[in-house]
């Protein structure tokens, strides 16, 4: 098999149709549950078959975006989307209606009857208008963010461009960097206010008219959140407050001390070390090279797996011409392969592609023999564990991308993660505040963002700059507009894969044997069933982020940071 040969078909969607309802009807009238659990292997081998041809073109459209076949098999998927999701809630509806539910749910675990269930929840045809004007809201945000330009050095560039420059070693091009990006933010202030009030009002909107209390309860199960809530959600982060801000306070100030300055500012905070961030000391291919042997040498299950993935092109990772921006990980059901897409460009994101997103591949991987389509990934608090994970289990191979560099990789990998910690949490706060007070005015909701900050970023100074001191930072956090409450996870996840890291420095092989079994129960269960089933211990848990914070505090302790 071969990415690059494989030859691409577009569906007939009225066959399929035909095709799906036929199924359909043949597992709602099944009259044992053999009959019902084979009517449902082939409904989600179809499903299964569907996605594959959407997944193909959407990898070949981002590969080449000047190709125009696939521009329009791109436009075509687009199109059919919403039909798609049709069909699957009639799916849904015969599902928890089915007599065989106890049976089906022996057979294939609880898990996808669970998300059925939640995903029934969030919808009611009479939504229809609210939810095409909350989607319209959402992509005019981004719209606007994306068209967002600065002129800076003499041009005028994407705000996205401006990254090297605020993490230049002169500190002048930093702050002014960092000014320059607020300029477009401050200039649109309105526009993001009027649409982030409008996407408040018809999300409250759309949870009152489902019967929801508020909108939150709706995005838990948006976000397939079946087995936590938000009272778990508000101690968690208390205590991200209590034990992990004291050591990201001394991380501030150690770096403080390093960069030699009086005090850290904002535009201080992301340049991390007077010699500069870890970068890799080698070209691409040589990089992919070193990740083949750091792979052979983990694990014969990742040794093979990396082989494949270089020898049939389920890897594209280099820049090229008319190549989508960013990176992704994906699944193709039908060829049993996860695809990884990225951009390589020279900094330390590259070699997160060779261990992150490899992670998230490894796992779809591992679980592809999981014929329900719902258990291709497990819900994003899980998926993030698998990638964060497999950051730290690749350790001792670092050395081969960051040579004398390593133990700074160490420092600053480690660090990093705790200084995200209240950030996530407070973007999070911030979020369950706006939707319980929904008809708070905008100024009001910067006021309480600018007080949630005290909490959760002690250390934060901002040094006179106005936009930000009057607590709009948020407004660039995409996930704030496009996908509420999707935010916490990132810190949920990172918890589990230090825990990872924790248990790799006590015992390697049984380490690695629980991350294999979690890799292959894929998203068959819900976020806290799949830590029991490995002994992880749950982020919710008030002794979890204690032990957490001991082990990572003592290990930063030893590094002496101050020659970086
Ligand atoms: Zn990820």
């Amino acid at each position: 098999m071969n990415f690059n040969t494989y030859q691409y078909e577009r569906p007939n969607f009225e066959s399929f149709k035909q095709k799906y309802n036929s199924l359909l009807n043949l597992f709602i009238s099944s009259t044992n549950k053999e009959a019902s659990i084979e009517a449902l292997n082939s409904l989600n081998s179809l499903r299964n078959n569907w996605d594959s041809k959407a997944q193909i073109a959407f990898i070949r459209n981002s590969i080449n975006t000047k190709d125009e076949f696939y521009e329009k098999e791109q436009a075509f998927f687009d199109e059919y989307g919403p039909l798609n999701a049709e069909l699957d809630n009639k799916y849904f509806k015969a599902l928890v209606n089915s007599k065989f539910e106890p049976d089906l749910a022996e057979h294939f675990g609880v898990q996808f009857i669970n998300l059925a269930k939640a995903q029934l929840k969030t919808f009611d045809s009479s939504i229809i208008p609210d939810l095409q004007l909350e989607n319209k809201l959402v992509s005019s945000y981004s719209k606007l963010i994306s068209s967002g330009t600065v002129e800076f050095d003499g041009k005028t560039m994407p705000i996205t461009k401006l990254g090297p420059y605020m993490v230049s070693s002169d500190r002048n091009v930093r702050k002014n960097a960092r000014i320059a990006s607020v300029t477009f933010f401050e200039e649109n202030e309105d526009e993001f206010d009027t649409i982030y009030d409008k996407l408040v009002k018809i999300r409250t909107q759309i949870a009152l008219k489902l019967g929801f209390d508020s909108f939150t309860e709706l995005a838990y199960l948006r976000l397939g959140r079946t087995d936590y809530d938000k009272q778990m959600v508000s101690s968690y982060r208390q205590s991200i407050v209590k034990q992990i801000i004291p050591i990201t306070s001394t991380l501030y100030k150690q770096q403080c001390e390093r960069l030699g300055l009086d005090k850290l500012k904002i535009y201080d905070e992301s340049y991390r070390f007077n010699t500069g961030n870890p970068t890799p000391k080698d070209s691409a291919d040589i990089m992919l090279k070193n990740g083949l042997k750091m792979y052979q040498e983990l694990s014969p299950e990742t040794g093979t797996f990396f082989e494949k993935m270089l020898n049939e092109n389920f890897l594209d990772v280099l820049s090229k011409d008319g190549k989508a921006p960013g990176g992704y990980c994906t699944m193709i059901s039908d060829l049993k392969m996860p695809f990884i897409f990225s951009n390589f460009n020279g900094t330390q994101g590259d070699v997160d592609v060779l261990t992150h997103e490899t992670g998230h591949a490894f796992q779809a991987y591992q679980s592809r023999n999981l014929q329900i389509p719902e258990y291709k990934f497990p819900t994003y608090e899980a998926s993030e564990i698998h990638s964060m994970s497999m950051e730290f289990l690749t350790w001792p191979w670092m050395n081969l991308f960051f040579g004398e560099d390593t133990e700074k990789y160490y420092y600053s990998h480690l660090s990093s993660a705790l200084l995200f910690m209240p950030y996530g949490a407070l973007i999070d706060h911030f979020q369950h505040d706006v939707y319980a007070n929904p008809t708070w005015s905008p100024e009001k909701r910067k006021e309480r963002y600018s007080e949630l900050e005290k909490i959760y970023q002690p250390d934060r100074d901002y040094d006179g700059i106005d936009y930000l001191e009057r607590g709009n930072l948020w407004v660039r956090q995409t996930h704030v507009f496009m996908e509420p409450f999707y935010y916490i996870d990132y810190t949920l996840a990172q918890i589990c894969a230090l825990q990872f890291w924790i248990n790799n420095n006590k015992d390697k092989e049984q380490t690695w044997q629980k991350y294999l079994d979690l890799c292959s129960l894929g998203g068959s269960k819900s976020f806290l069933d799949l830590l029991n089933s490995i002994d992880l211990l749950s982020p919710f848990e008030p002794e979890c982020i204690s032990n957490v914070a001991c082990e990572v505090n003592k290990f930063l302790d030893s590094i002496d940071s101050s020659s970086f």
